[in-house]
C-alpha cells in the first residue's frame, strides 16, 4: 500500500480514510477529483481536490507531480478547510460613522476610486503606496503593481516579507545573474552534498526535508548549518552548531579550506566568472583555527565539510529567503562557495533560494518590488520602461518606491497617505514597527482580503476576495515551477477574484482594462516579463505547469539553470570582507539574545487560523505557554537554577523584559532565543531600535514568582 508519511508528522491518513461517511446521507452527490496546487508553502506541492457538488471535501498528494511525488505535509492534507470556513466576508465593507458597512460593489469602488485621485491630486503619485502578501497569485500581483504604476504614477510597491527577502534577490541577481533557486527540488535526490543553511526543513518546508532525508539514507552526505539543532540537523553528518551571526566566517573558513587543498574548479572559473582574483586576496586572511574559534565549532568538522563538498559530483546548499533574515554577505559567502567549486549550472548541484510562502517567488517576478519592473529589470533602466510604456500605454517613474518597512515602521512624519493591502495583514504578521498603531495615521487604508484580519478591522475599505479552489490563478514555487491552481467550485455570491476587483477599480479610474479571466492576465505577463514569454494558462495546465526560463523558443520550461552549458562569463565573485570578530557577552551581560524563527510561527497564519484542523495542530503546541516564551538552552537553564515555565527576567543596555522560559536542547549553549511573533520582549528588549537583526548581549535571572 502506498505510504504517505512525512518528516514533518506522524502517520499520514490514507486518501480512502477522508471518503465521507454516506451511511447517513441520502443519495450521494456527484463527487470530482481535480488536480490543482497546494498554496501554504513555497514548495507548490500537486494535490487533488475531491468536490462534492459545490463543497471541497478533501484534499490528497498527486503522486506523480515531479516535486511530491504522493506526499504532502498536514497543512497541504487539510488546505481546503479554509474554504469552508464560517468566517469568510460575504460583502464588500465601507467604513462609515466610525463602523464598517455593508455596500455594494459599485459603492466601494466608486468611493475607493474619489480617494486615490483626491490623495495623488493633493500629495502627489508617491503619497501612495500598494503592499501585497506573498500568498498572492501572479495575476493579482503583476495587475496590483501594474495600477501602482501604470494608472498611479508611483514606484511604491512591496510585499510583505520583502523586507527580508530582497536582500537574496539582490546578491542572486548581481552574482549569478537569476534571482532564483538553480535546480529542481527532486534533483536533490541525486545529490552528493547537500548543506543546509539556516532553515528548519522539517517544519517549514516539510517536502523538501523529506527529499533530503531520503538523499542522506541513499548516501549523500548531509551537512546543516545552524544555531538551532533541529529534526533535519539530528540526521546531519556534520552538525555545525555556529554561534549566532558568525556565518560569514564560516563560509570564509569553508573557502580558505578549498583552496589550501587545491580543489578550487579552476577551469569553471576562468571560464566563467569574473573577480576571482580579489576574492582570493580576502580568502588568503582566513585561519581556520581562528574562525572556528569565532564560530564555535571545531575546526575538524569544518574542514570535513568543505573536502566533502569540494570532492562532490554534484553539492547542493539550501538557505531561507524568508523570514529568517539574512544579510547580504552571508548569501555572497555562499555563492562564493558554489562558484569556487564549479556547482552552478550542474544537475543535483547548485543553490536554493527557498522560498517559505507559496508565491514568494512569482510575486517577486511580477515586479512587487519597489526598485524592480516585472522581470527584475530596474525601475531606473530607461529601456526596460519604454518597453512597458510600450505595452501599457503610459509614462513610467523613474525612482525607486519606498518599501513596507519605511511605509509601516515607526519613523514619523509618514511617506504615504494611503496604503492598499492585498491579503497582506502586517498587524498580525509584520516582524517589523507596530502596524497596528501605525494605520491609524493614514489618511486611507484598503484592505482585500478574504477575512476580517486585524489589518481590516482598522482599514475604510475591505474588499472580499475569492479562496483556494475558487479560481483558475497561478503561483510560481521556489524551483521557478509556474503552475496552476483551479477553480473546482463555484464562489459564493459577493467575493470577486482580487484581479477581477483590480480590473474593475481601473475601469473605474478610467483605463481601458478589459481583462476577462486570469488567463488574459497571463497573456499580457508573457510580453511583460522574458522568462515567462512561454507561459500561458492551456499549456500550464498540462504536465504540473512550466519552470522559468520558459519562453516560445523553450517552451518546456528549465529544469535547472544553465544546464545548455554556461555560456561566457556571466558570474561574479564578490569579496566579502572578514567580519570583525563578534565579541564575546561578558560582564553583566554574559549571554547573547537572538530573535528567529519558531516552530510556533505558523499559528499566527491567517489560513491555518481558519482550518479547524491545524488551528488544533498548531496551537496545541502553545497551550503550556499561553504568554509566549523565550527559549534557553538546557545546560544554562540548570546553571542558573531555572525549570521549564518559570518566570525569567531578561536585562539588557536597551531594556528588559519578563517572560516565560522555554528549557530545550535545540537552542545553543549561551543563547536565548526569542520567536519573531513574541512581539513584547522583542520591544520592551530593543527599546528605541528598530533593528531585530542585531545579536544583543542580555542578563538572565529568575523571576520571583
Ligand atoms: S510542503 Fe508546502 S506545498 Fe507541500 S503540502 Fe505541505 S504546505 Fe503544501
Amino acid at each position: 500500500m502506498l505510504q504517505l508519511a512525512l518528516p514533518g508528522g506522524g502517520p499520514t491518513p490514507s486518501p480512502k480514510s477522508r471518503v465521507p461517511d454516506w451511511s447517513r446521507s441520502k443519495a450521494p452527490e456527484s463527487m470530482a477529483h481535480t488536480l490543482t496546487t497546494c498554496t501554504f508553502c513555497g514548495v507548490g506541492c500537486g494535490l487533488y481536490l475531491e468536490t462534492s457538488g459545490n463543497r471541497v471535501t478533501g484534499a490528497y498528494p498527486s503522486m506523480s507531480h515531479p516535486t511530491n511525488q504522493g506526499r504532502i505535509c498536514v497543512r497541504g492534507w487539510n488546505v481546503h478547510e479554509v474554504v469552508s470556513s464560517p468566517d469568510r466576508l460575504k460583502s464588500p465593507l465601507l467604513k462609515k460613522d466610525g463602523r464598517l458597512q455593508e455596500v455594494s460593489w459599485e459603492e466601494a469602488l466608486s468611493f475607493v476610486a474619489g480617494r486615490l485621485q483626491d490623495i495623488r491630486r493633493r500629495h502627489g503619485p508617491d503619497a501612495l503606496a500598494f503592499l501585497n502578501s506573498p500568498r498572492c497569485s501572479n495575476e493579482e500581483s503583476y495587475l496590483l503593481q501594474k495600477l501602482a504604476r501604470a494608472l498611479i504614477g508611483t514606484n511604491n510597491v512591496d510585499h510583505g516579507t520583502g523586507v527580508y527577502c530582497n536582500n537574496s534577490i539582490q546578491v542572486l541577481l548581481d552574482m549569478i545573474g537569476v534571482p532564483a533557486s538553480t535546480n529542481s527540488i527532486s534533483e536533490l535526490a541525486r545529490s552528493e552534498v547537500i548543506f543546509v543553511d539556516g532553515v528548519d526543513l522539517g517544519r517549514q518546508l516539510p517536502t523538501i526535508g523529506g527529499w533530503v532525508i531520503r538523499a542522506k539514507l541513499r548516501g549523500a552526505k548531509l551537512v546543516v548549518i545552524d544555531t538551532r539543532r533541529h529534526r533535519v540537523a539530528e540526521s546531519a553528518d556534520l552538525f555545525l552548531q555556529i554561534r549566532p551571526g558568525t556565518e560569514v566566517t564560516l563560509y570564509g573558513a569553508l573557502a580558505k579550506v578549498i583552496l589550501d587543498q587545491g580543489l578550487a574548479d579552476l577551469h569553471f572559473i576562468r571560464g566563467h566568472c569574473r573577480d576571482f582574483d580579489r576574492f582570493l586576496e580576502q580568502v588568503r586572511e582566513y585561519d581556520l583555527l581562528a574562525a572556528a574559534a569565532v564560530c564555535g565549532v571545531p575546526a575538524e568538522a569544518i574542514e570535513q565539510a568543505a573536502l566533502a563538498y569540494a570532492r562532490a559530483r554534484a553539492a547542493a546548499i539550501l538557505y531561507s529567503t524568508g523570514i529568517e533574515s539574512r544579510s547580504k554577505d552571508s548569501i555572497r559567502a555562499i555563492v562564493n562557495l558554489a562558484l569556487l567549486t564549479g556547482n552552478i549550472g550542474r544537475e543535483s548541484a547548485g543553490i536554493y533560494a527557498l522560498t517559505e510562502q507559496n508565491n514568494l517567488q512569482g510575486v517577486c517576478d511580477m515586479g512587487m518590488l519597489p526598485d524592480r519592473l516585472p522581470g527584475y529589470r530596474a525601475v531606473g533602466d530607461a529601456s526596460a520602461r519604454r518597453t512597458l510604456e510600450a505595452l501599457w500605454g503610459c509614462r513610467l517613474p523613474d525612482r525607486p518606491g519606498l518599501g513596507a518597512r519605511t511605509l509601516l515602521g515607526d519613523s514619523l512624519p509618514r511617506a504615504a497617505k494611503a496604503l492598499w493591502f492585498c491579503r497582506y495583514d502586517p498587524v498580525s504578521t509584520a516582524f517589523f514597527g507596530d502596524a497596528a498603531s501605525s494605520l491609524s495615521q493614514f489618511e486611507l487604508v484598503v484592505v482585500q482580503h478574504l477575512f476580517m484580519t486585524g489589518t481590516a478591522q482598522q482599514a475604510d475599505v475591505v474588499l472580499p476576495t475569492t479562496a483556494f479552489g475558487e479560481e483558475t490563478v497561478s503561483f510560481t514555487s521556489t524551483e521557478r515551477r509556474i503552475q496552476l491552481a483551479n477553480r473546482v467550485i463555484d464562489p459564493p455570491a459577493g467575493p470577486l477574484p482580487a484581479w477581477q476587483q483590480l480590473t474593475r477599480l481601473a475601469q473605474v479610474l478610467g483605463a481601458d482594462w478589459a481583462y476577462a479571466s486570469a488567463a488574459d492576465v497571463m497573456a499580457e505577463i508573457t510580453r511583460a516579463v522574458p522568462s515567462y514569454s512561454g507561459a500561458h494558462h492551456d499549456n500550464l495546465a498540462r504536465e504540473y505547469g512550466r519552470q522559468w526560463p520558459c519562453t516560445s523558443d523553450k517552451p518546456l520550461g528549465t529544469r535547472f539553470l544553465f544546464e545548455e552549458g554556461v555560456q561566457g562569463r556571466p558570474f561574479r565573485f564578490v569579496p566579502v570582507a572578514r567580519p570583525l570578530p563578534v565579541s564575546q557577552p561578558a560582564g553583566a551581560y554574559p549571554m547573547t539574545l537572538v530573535f528567529g524563527h519558531s516552530l510556533y510561527y505558523w499559528h499566527q497564519n491567517v489560513l491555518v487560523r481558519h482550518s479547524e484542523t491545524l488551528k488544533r495542530e498548531y496551537r496545541i503546541l502553545l497551550l503550556d505557554y499561553p504568554e509566549g516564551f523565550v527559549e534557553i538552552n538546557t545546560d544554562d537553564a540548570k546553571a542558573l537554577g531555572l525549570r521549564d515555565g518559570d518566570k525569567i527576567r531578561l536585562s539588557a543596555a536597551t531594556g528588559s523584559a519578563i517572560s516565560t522560559a522555554r528549557v530545550t536542547p535545540e537552542v545553543r549553549s549561551g543563547t536565548i532565543h526569542v520567536p519573531y511573533f513574541v512581539r513584547e520582549v522583542e520591544r520592551q528588549m530593543l527599546g528605541a531600535s528598530e533593528d531585530d537583526h542585531q545579536l544583543l548581549p542580555v542578563r538572565v535571572e529568575k523571576e520571583a514568582a
